[in-house]
C-alpha cells in the first residue's frame, strides 16, 4: 500500500551537489517518492549526465550547474527558477566537501572553503529558497550535516566545525519557520561509500577502523539515506522541527 503521507507528488525538490554521490542518490529517492527534480553541481558535463540517466528513467528532471558557496550564482539561479515558474517545495542542502589537515597545518584559505561550502552554501541556498516559500506557507528544508555534527576528530577541524554548524543552523531555522509552515531538519550521514571517501575506503587500516567501530559492521550505501530524505521530504514529518536523523549504522550511538 502506498501511503500518501510520504507521497511527494506535485513537489519540486532542489538537491545541491547530486551530480553524484549521496545528493544523486537522495534526488533519485525523492523522485522515486514523485517529486519532480532540480539536480545541482559544479561540473556541467557530469550534471547534464546524471540528469540524462535520470530522464531515461522517467523522471522531470531539471539541470541547474552553479557554485553555492557563489552569492551571486544561487540568487541567479532561484531567478532563473522564478523566471521558468520553478517553485522549490522542497530543499536538500547536500553539497561538500572534506580537507584533511592538523590545525597547526591549516591555512585559513582551505578553512574557509570548507566552512563556505559546508555551512555558509547551506544558509545561502536556503535563504533564497525559504523566501518563496514562506509566503506560501510550505516548504521542507532537509540539510545534511553528519556523524561529525556531533563530534570533533581530528584532521578535520573545518569539517567538523562546518557540520556542528549545520545542526544549530537547522534549530534556528526551525525557530524562525515551524509557525509559517515551512520545517527544517537534518540528516547525519556515517561513514558511506562515496567519491569523498575514495581514499579512506582503499586504506585498508581505516576500513578496518569503520567496519570495527560501526555497530553495523559496515560503511552505509548512498541510497540508504532516502528513507530519512523522504520522510523529512513529506507531509509525514509535518510535525517534525530542527532535529538530526544519524543515518550511520548506529555509530553515533556508540562513539
Ligand atoms: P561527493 O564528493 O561524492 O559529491 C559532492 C557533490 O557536491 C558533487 O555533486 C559536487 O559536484 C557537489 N559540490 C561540491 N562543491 C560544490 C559547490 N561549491 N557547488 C555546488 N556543488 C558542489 O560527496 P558525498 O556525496 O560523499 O557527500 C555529500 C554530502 O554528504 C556532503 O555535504 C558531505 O559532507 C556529507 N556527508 C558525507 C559523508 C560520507 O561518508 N560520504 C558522511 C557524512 C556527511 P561536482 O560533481 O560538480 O563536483
Amino acid at each position: 500500500m502506498n501511503n500518501p503521507l510520504f507521497s511527494l507528488e506535485k513537489r519540486t525538490a532542489l538537491v545541491t551537489g547530486s551530480s553524484r554521490g549521496l545528493g544523486l542518490a537522495i534526488a533519485t529517492g525523492l523522485a522515486e517518492a514523485g517529486a519532480a527534480i532540480v539536480l545541482n553541481g559544479i561540473n556541467a558535463d557530469r550534471l547534464e549526465e546524471s540528469a540524462a540517466r535520470l530522464r531515461d528513467r522517467g523522471f522531470a528532471v531539471t539541470a541547474a550547474a552553479f557554485d553555492v558557496t557563489d552569492e551571486a550564482s544561487v540568487v541567479a539561479a532561484f531567478e532563473r527558477f522564478d523566471a521558468e515558474k520553478l517553485q522549490i517545495d522542497i530543499l536538500v542542502n547536500n553539497a561538500g566537501i572534506q580537507y584533511r589537515k592538523p590545525i597547526v597545518e591549516l591555512d585559513s584559505a582551505n578553512w574557509q572553503r570548507v566552512i563556505d561550502t559546508n555551512l555558509t552554501s547551506a544558509f545561502l541556498v536556503s535563504r533564497e529558497a525559504a523566501k518563496r516559500m514562506l509566503p506560501r506557507k510550505r516548504g521542507k528544508v532537509v540539510n545534511i550535516g553528519s556523524l561529525m555534527s556531533g563530534l570533533g576528530r581530528a584532521t578535520v577541524a573545518p569539517y567538523t566545525a562546518a557540520k556542528g554548524g549545520i545542526k544549530t543552523l537547522t534549530q534556528s531555522m526551525a525557530a524562525e519557520w515551524a509557525e509559517h509552515g515551512v520545517q527544517a531538519n537534518a540528516i547525519g550521514p556515517g561513514y558511506m561509500l562515496t567519491d569523498m571517501n575514495q581514499a579512506l575506503i582503499d586504506n585498508p587500516e581505516f576500513d578496518n577502523w569503520v567496519k570495527g567501530r560501526t555497530p553495523s559492521k559496515r560503511w552505509g550505501k548512498p541510497e540508504e539515506l532516502v528513507g530519512a530524505a523522504v520522510f523529512l521530504a513529506s507531509d509525514a514529518s509535518n510535525y517534525v522541527n530542527g532535529q538530526i536523523i544519524y543515518v550511520d549504522g548506529g555509530m553515533s550511538a556508540v562513539i
